[in-house]
């Protein structure tokens, strides 16, 4: 038993080391991605329940790897936060989905307006300046109107001043604010009252089991019925099935994004989208 103990605990440390390993080795390469141009962006519609057309369209990032291919967002985020490498990844996605929108804009619908994921890390980066975005944006001549920026509770939770001035000079800069993964964080309500919201998006979790006499359902109704009298409207996320769409519908949700209506997809792929409903 005693061996089997240390067997056990060395097979540990060498997955430990390994995942150490693999970890250096993707920080080392995410620094040189940028430059490298294995970064990209995908655009996923967010779909008005309603009618099911097209509202907007929320900005994702992609890393196309030299070997290892394809790496997911959940891996390399997390990497991206610690080395606070997401500061310029964070300005690469936004420059990229400013220049996108303002093509759509003049092509498909004059108020379109693109959805971009902003980390707590980036608030809380001294040398991030917010003017960065404002200043781009004034350079290809676009509204703060066509961009929502997609916040997560934990950042709500700190309300030092910094936070909330930061986020107020995106409002006044007329950009919207959408809560994201709703319902996971360390969920405190008094957030919503303390700061104006625009949307609130419903965690996948919460519709990934959805059927009309499940929790889930209970909780989603809640969620509606409690954003709307606040003047929210709410986004439902990972919506993979027609049930899960007709539930949510029946709830009130008024948007939802999901497999259902369409992957993340490159730009091009999604003018056709766009060009398909207009
Ligand atoms: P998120 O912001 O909650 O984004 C939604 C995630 O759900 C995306 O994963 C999307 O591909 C996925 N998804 C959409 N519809 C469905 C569905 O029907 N079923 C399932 N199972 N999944 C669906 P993705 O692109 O892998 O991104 C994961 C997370 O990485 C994002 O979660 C976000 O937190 C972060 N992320 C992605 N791009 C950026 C970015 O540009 N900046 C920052 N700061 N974070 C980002
Ligand atoms: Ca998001
Ligand atoms: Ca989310
Ligand atoms: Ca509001």
């Amino acid at each position: 038993a005693k061996n089997l103990g240390r067997n056990r605990y060395s097979y540990f440390t060498l997955y430990m080391q390994e995942a150490a390993q693999t970890r250096m080795r993707l920080t080392s390469d995410l620094r040189t991605a940028l430059s490298h141009e294995q970064l990209f962006v995908v655009y996923q519609p967010i779909v008005e329940l309603a009618s099911g057309d097209i509202h907007k369209a929320e900005a994702l990032v992609r890393w196309q790897h030299p070997t290892r291919g394809l790496v997911s967002p959940a891996d390399f985020i997390p990497i991206a936060e610690e080395t606070g490498l997401i500061v310029d990844i964070g300005q690469f996605v936004f420059e990229e989905a400013a220049k996108t929108v303002k093509i759509w804009r003049e092509l498909y619908h004059p108020q379109f307006q693109i959805s971009i994921n902003k980390s707590p890390v980036q608030f809380y980066d001294m040398h991030e300046n917010h003017a960065n975005w404002f200043d781009y944006l004034a350079s290809l001549d676009m509204p703060g109107q066509s961009i929502t920026i997609e916040i997560t509770e934990g950042l709500l939770m700190d309300a030092s001043n910094n936070i909330i001035d930061k986020l107020l000079a995106f409002r006044d800069a007329g950009m919207q604010v959408s809560l994201d993964d709703f319902g996971t964080g360390y969920s405190s309500l008094s957030y919503l009252k303390k700061f104006d919201i625009d949307y609130l998006k419903i965690d996948q979790s919460f519709v990934r089991n959805l059927t009309a006499e499940s929790e889930d359902f209970a909780l989603c109704e809640a969620i509606i019925v409690m954003a709307h009298k606040l003047n929210i409207k709410v986004i439902a996320e990972g919506v993979e099935t027609i049930s899960q769409r007709d539930l949510l519908l029946a709830a009130g949700c008024d948007y939802a994004q999901g497999f259902l209506f369409s992957r993340p997809v490159k730009s091009d792929e999604f003018e056709k989208l766009l060009k398909a409903v207009r």
